[in-house]
């Protein structure tokens, strides 16, 4: 049967290929079938990544710190001992051959076997060991997703994968951010979450908010995915299907025409030059930096380095994170985010206790301040990093001045921790704030006054100004870049920075979407920064926009009530 389900537009494009449903949230990995003549290497990858993630444990029990306590020790035994037990190192070898499945799929498969025995176990102790199981195998995933196989039924559109969820987090995102489906599509989720964030990082089509998407399509169903609009067909008669195809063949010819912008100068007709950046999550992303002819990175969301293990990256692993992304930029500005965990990023490694409310909770700059031991081994690592390249640092989240006090003066503590030691970094690098809360955006010349470079997090501007959980599909139909009192605040902030002579750039979902490129450079933006694979798109804009000729529209804009004539002026401004 035929049916058409309408969920929130995350990232354009047109998938067709065959639902592959994915059941709980944090191992969820690629499964496909092999070819009789891969198997044997693809036990050899499972083989390399057993082998791997052993080296790893030992060089990290060898090199566990003086003052460490000494359940780290026994923790790192534990978890040796885990990895060396043939219910992992051998079954899933016997799996994958079985079964000529992919080595990740095998693994998963081992492990739902061993958490069903745990269930039966009487001893208390015994039964707690199955985290530091589900630990173990994280890290085998995470050893084996980066050195990925070839998914063998990803080959032709026709046997492309589309990925149905109920919800996937941003962690268990990231961890497809290296293999091929065609498209995402989850039951709930907004917009701006993390998770289609990241979904729309990877430039496939993606749909959220579907409600029943997980439960009303079947394994193997024929999909339609048409990203830009939000709407997922199932099972499509051989018409719409054929109306479909057409359609991906025009949006791909778009994508290759725009390619062509890559490596044009970024200014507007009237000869206002333009500096876009990219946001990333990983030092992976680089290249797609460089291929999108970005001028820098205007975000490096750093928290993702701390996802999907069971520790926390140490000091020297940040560092160098972070010089090979500077490195990689040959000189353009690095901007790296410190820690913005909590809200839908939650770690496994840290425990704060539920939180009633937890976008309003302990996150970002509010938990380094709690966690001043965190926040210092990050601030060192990325200083220790400013020296081979030009790195910016940026906070997430102040609210008050006196947050942003308790951060120099930890910086400084950091500065000089270094200075003892004679290690080098940039003594002039730049502190920039993020403004994504009201009260940072209403009062932005104080902030404007102490920092070297404000940027814009629209997400939680939107967020909180509306007081909309950005995550929650219930209220996604809420969620309006367009609100006048959005608008107020982005330009308020934007207007006051320019007049104090503080660079600012917007750094939200806002600064990557096209039919909002105008509105904002009418606004007296300059700089902006978005996922590498918007930024032809934006630079399109920005390309035919006539400054002069916007203001007036912009104005009337600003002075507008009611969000749905809003809607219509925008249409009017994007077609001047
Ligand atoms: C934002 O809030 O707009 C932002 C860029 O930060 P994040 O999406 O990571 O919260
Ligand atoms: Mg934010």
């Amino acid at each position: 049967m035929s049916f058409t389900m309408h969920g929130v537009a995350v990232s354009g494009g047109i998938a067709i290929g065959f639902a592959h449903l994915v059941s709980h949230a944090t191992l969820e990995v690629p499964h496909y079938a092999l070819p009789k003549h891969l198997v044997t290497e693809e036990v050899g990858r499972f083989d390399a990544a057993i082998q791997a993630t052993r080296h790893e444990m030992e060089s990290m029990r060898a090199h566990i710190p003086a003052n460490a306590p000494p359940e780290v020790e026994a923790f790192l035994d534990v978890h040796l001992m885990i990895l060396n037990d043939s219910s992992l190192s051998k079954v899933p070898r016997q799996l994958i051959q079985a079964q000529q499945c992919n080595a990740e799929w095998a693994l998963t498969q081992q492990l739902d076997n061993l958490l069903d025995q745990f269930e039966n176990i009487e001893d208390t102790y015994l039964r707690e060991r199955k985290n530091d199981v589900i630990q173990v195998v994280e890290r085998v995933l995470k050893a084996l997703l980066g050195h990925p196989g070839v998914p063998t039924n990803a080959t032709t559109p026709e046997e492309a994968s589309i990925l149905v969820a109920h919800d996937l987090s941003p962690a268990d995102m990231i961890l497809f951010k290296r293999h091929q489906f065609a498209a995402f599509v989850t039951d709930v989720g907004g917009a701006t979450s993390h998770t289609a964030i990241l979904a729309r990082s990877l430039n496939i089509p993606s749909v959220v908010a579907l409600h029943h998407a997980r439960q009303l399509i079947r394994e193997r169903e024929l999909l339609i995915v048409d990203g830009g609009q939000g709407v997922v067909i199932v099972n499509p008669d051989q018409h719409v299907l054929a109306e479909y195809r057409l359609k991906q063949n025009q949006w791909e010819i778009d994508q290759q025409k725009l390619k062509r912008l890559a490596s044009a100068a970024t200014r507007t007709l009237d000869g206002t030059a333009v500096e876009l950046h990219a946001n990333i999550e990983l030092p992976q992303d680089v290249p797609l930096v460089r291929d999108n002819g970005a001028t820098g990175i205007g975000l490096f969301r750093s928290e993702f380095l701390f996802m999907n293990r069971p520790d926390l990256p140490s000091e020297e692993e940040q560092y160098l994170a972070y010089r090979t992304v500077a490195e990689g930029l040959q000189g353009l500005p690095v901007t790296i985010r410190t820690l913005d965990l909590g809200a839908d990023k939650q770690l496994t490694q840290m425990e704060h206790g539920q939180s009633a409310n937890p976008a309003l909770g302990l996150r970002a700059i509010r938990l380094c301040l709690a966690e001043p031991h965190l926040f210092h081994t990050q601030i060192r690592a990325i200083l220790r990093a400013s020296h081979y390249g030009k790195i910016h640092i940026l906070i997430p989240m102040l609210s008050t001045l006196s947050e942003l006090d308790q951060t120099l003066h930890h910086i400084r503590v950091a500065k000089e921790s270094l200075d003892v030691e004679a290690t080098p970094y940039d003594k002039t690098i730049k502190l920039g704030g993020m403004i994504e809360i009201p009260a940072a955006a209403l009062m932005v010349q104080s902030f404007a006054k102490k920092l070297d470079f404000l940027s814009i997090g629209t997400n939680d501007l939107i967020q909180y100004t509306l007081a909309i959980d950005r995550t929650d599909d219930a209220v996604a139909h809420l969620y309006d870049p367009l609100h006048p009192a959005v608008l107020q605040l982005v330009a308020h902030t934007i207007r006051t920075a320019n007049r104090v002579g503080t660079p600012v750039v917007v750094c939200g979902e806002m600064g990557g979407d096209p039919k909002l490129t105008r509105l904002l450079l009418g606004f007296g933006l300059r700089e902006f920064s978005m996922h590498p694979a918007h930024l032809l798109a934006v630079k399109q804009q920005v390309l035919k926009t006539n400054l002069p000729d916007i203001h007036a529209l912009v104005a009337k804009m600003l002075k507008t009530e009611e969000s749905e004539k809003m809607h219509s002026l925008l249409a009017r401004l994007n077609s001047l």
